[in-house]
């Protein structure tokens, strides 16, 4: 590691939500001197506030699977990855476990089972009738393929049970992405990394003296920057633009509602109490939430539902009738104690990687411009360790590692896994992905 003063690089990082908090911190751990720049009043009230922070490790490509471990082991140690002690009022991971429904126990299942037992990921596979014993309030009828309740069967049964499960006992979700978004902010400022917020980032120069890049904010003020890192999340493609860069692969802005209802596991004692839910089957993933209070649901993507593009600087943030009622009465079918009850939830706007739904984390063909970004809906639990393989990238770029030639490998440092960094980059093929938020 390079001693914190031989770096003199200043860095912007456009972006205060959890990955441009995260990338800013452990560029300063490091040494880089880090500004980040936010055209929100405070950090994280990005997409990262429509987060709900669930932190598994079911995905398609072990690379994913090997993140998220290493993700969820930070979570699990949070405040002493941050260094802060008991005074400090800090997000906490809270493990309820995640039980996957897919439409089939196929091949495709076994190896995702398969890669997670691998990487040490503690999974059980489930029948039917392990769930209908142990997740009492879960009806296990087989919903697939899903439909929208406009549809005239959207209610028929269809005469079939799901075939079985796979549970994630230490998967759970992290309360709030908020909260850890200002907790990173917290010790980046602690470690020396400031933060100018309320401010738009409007245009962004090259080569005009005081550094590589001149950043101009909308109040007519300007930074010097010899580094800038793209971690503005939905807008990400308008920040490329603002630098003039293309990359061979697109990201773009998918509006997504999330919504609340009643969960009928709270009230009821007898009730085993639900765990997070990815169910593939009715295309939906639902979680407790406020103190297993509340259910909130949203969409899996299902190739019914329409996928809802849209301009990052027109996003509706609040949740729509359609949305609610598509979104609650498929949770209905497979937990039918819940009550459609009074329309509450919101809509936030995920930077979808159109090629496979995974990150980009990548230099670009312009010097000292770096990209974090198409978090594609399911990286807040990776943003710990997305910080430090950026952190790492940059510093080997700027001392003029061809990345692109000879890609960065990384030993992650809790759970040892062999990380290439070409995975996530602007050049490679797609990944064979499911092509939706599960990745
Ligand atoms: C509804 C929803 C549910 C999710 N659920 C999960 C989940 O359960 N588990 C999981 O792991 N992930 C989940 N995610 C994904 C995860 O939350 C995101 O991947 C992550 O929060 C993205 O963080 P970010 O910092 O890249 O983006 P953001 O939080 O959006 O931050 C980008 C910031 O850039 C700023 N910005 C943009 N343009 C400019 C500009 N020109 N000038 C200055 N500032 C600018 C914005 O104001 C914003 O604050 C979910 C996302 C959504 C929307």
């Amino acid at each position: 590691m390079v001693p914190m003063q031989e770096h003199q690089s200043q860095v912007a990082v456009i972006g205060a939500g959890v990955i441009g908090c995260a990338v800013a911190w452990e560029l300063a751990k490091v040494g880089f001197d880090s500004t980040v720049i936010d055209r929100n009043g405070d950090v994280g009230h990005g997409s990262t506030s429509a987060s709900c922070g669930i932190v598994r490790r079911f995905y398609s490509t072990p690379t994913m699977t090997g993140m998220a471990q290493e993700g969820a082991e930070v979570w699990a140690d949070w405040r002493a990855h941050l260094g802060l002690d008991e005074a400090a009022q800090l997000a906490h991971f809270e493990r309820t476990g995640m039980l996957f429904i897919p439409p089939a126990m196929d091949e495709g299942v076994e190896r995702v089972v398969k890669h997670m037992r691998a990487l040490g990921v503690e999974v059980e596979v489930l029948t039917r009738k392990d769930i209908a014993e142990r997740f009492t309030l879960l009806d296990t009828a087989s919903h697939s393929p899903t439909r929208c309740p406009n549809d005239p069967d959207f209610f028929d049964d269809t005469g079939r049970s799901i075939v079985g499960g796979v549970f994630e006992p230490d998967a759970g979700y992290v309360v709030s992405p908020m909260l850890a978004t200002q907790n990173l902010r917290q010790v980046g400022e602690r470690d020396g990394v400031r933060f100018v917020l309320g401010r738009r980032v409007v245009a962004i120069h090259s080569g005009t003296g005081g550094g590589r890049f001149r950043v101009e904010l909308d109040d007519a003020t300007s930074l010097g920057a010899d580094i800038i890192v793209n971690a503005s999340g939905p807008h990400s493609g308008a920040v490329n633009r603002l630098a003039g860069v293309t990359l061979p692969l697109e990201t773009r802005a998918l509006r997504r509602e999330v919504c609340a209802v009643r969960n009928p596991s709270h009230s009821d004692a007898t009730a085993a109490p639900l765990p997070i839910v990815g169910d593939l089957d009715s295309g939906i993933y639902f979680r407790p939430e406020s103190h297993g209070r509340d259910l909130i649901v949203g969409s899996l993507d299902p190739d019914c539902d329409v996928l809802e593009w849209v301009d990052p600087d027109e996003c509706d943030d609040s949740c729509s009738v359609d949305g609610f009622e598509r979104q609650v009465l498929r949770l209905m079918k497979r937990c039918p104690a819940v009550g459609l009850g009074e329309r509450r939830g919101l809509a936030g706007m995920y930077d979808v990687t159109l090629l496979d739904w995974n990150p980009v984390l990548d230099r670009t063909d312009k010097p000292g411009y770096y990209v974090a970004i198409g978090t594609s809906g399911s990286s807040f639990k990776t943003a710990p360790v997305i910080g430090a393989v950026m952190a790492q990238l940059i510093e080997s770029c700027e001392q003029g590692r061809d990345h692109d030639r000879d890609p960065l490998h990384i030993t992650l440092p809790r759970t040892g896994f062999e990380l290439d960094v070409a995975f996530f980059s602007r050049l490679r093929g797609a990944h064979v992905t499911t092509g939706t938020v599960l990745g």
